[in-house]
């Protein structure tokens, strides 16, 4: 069973709560698989399309995809470039959220693809240009599905994140912070 990118958006464009049909992960966890056997049509995404250009198709049919217990959404492995994924997140997790989430972690895959150092810890991560450029990717198409700063900046939220560098990615971001403070993530 595969989580469709186009299904993904049609869902969150409609605001429909529809559960992913998901099932047998405890079989493939810490197992390599290709990326489009679990996300299908994501390279129909024009937000896709515009991380990878010509090669989307060529870079999702390569992309692989690593199921893991552990870390709590998903990532990208700075070693070999796949995709990890804890399946409860996509099981659990808010469809929105998970949708924009595979749309940040493909700028990581490119990103990696460039030979572009994925953690730099020069860098705090809400100023690392490695989360501005995929955080502007998912805002982007946050904005584009009409979603609201204070949906976006519940998006933006993690719990990683102080209050104060939440502030400072939605500000990067031109996000409306006051939204931040009215919904009281600052605490
Ligand atoms: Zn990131």
């Amino acid at each position: 069973m595969a989580i469709d990118g186009r299904e993904l958006l049609e869902t969150v464009a409609l605001q429909l709560v529809k559960a992913l049909r998901l099932y047998r992960f405890q079989s493939i966890i810490g197992t390599v698989h290709p990326f489009s056997d679990y996300f299908r049509g994501f390279e129909k995404v024009e937000a896709v399309r515009r991380i990878f250009g010509e090669k989307t198709e060529q870079v999702l049919r390569d992309l692989k995809v690593e199921f893991l217990w552990i870390g709590g959404y998903m990532g990208v492995n700075s070693g070999n470039g796949h995709l990890m994924v804890n399946p409860k997140y996509l099981n659990k997790g808010d469809k929105t959220d998970i949708y924009l989430d595979v749309i940040h972690e493909l700028v990581h895959v490119r990103q990696f693809m460039e030979g572009k150092e994925l953690f730099d810890s020069h860098y705090s991560y809400t100023e690392r240009p490695t989360e501005v450029e995929a955080y502007r990717h998912a805002v982007e198409e946050a904005r584009r599905l009409s979603l609201s700063d204070e949906r976006i900046c519940e998006y933006l939220k993690t719990e990683w994140m102080s209050g104060k560098e939440l502030e400072q990615l939605a500000s990067t971001m031109n996000v409306d912070r006051k939204q931040i403070q009215e919904s009281g993530f600052t605490e």
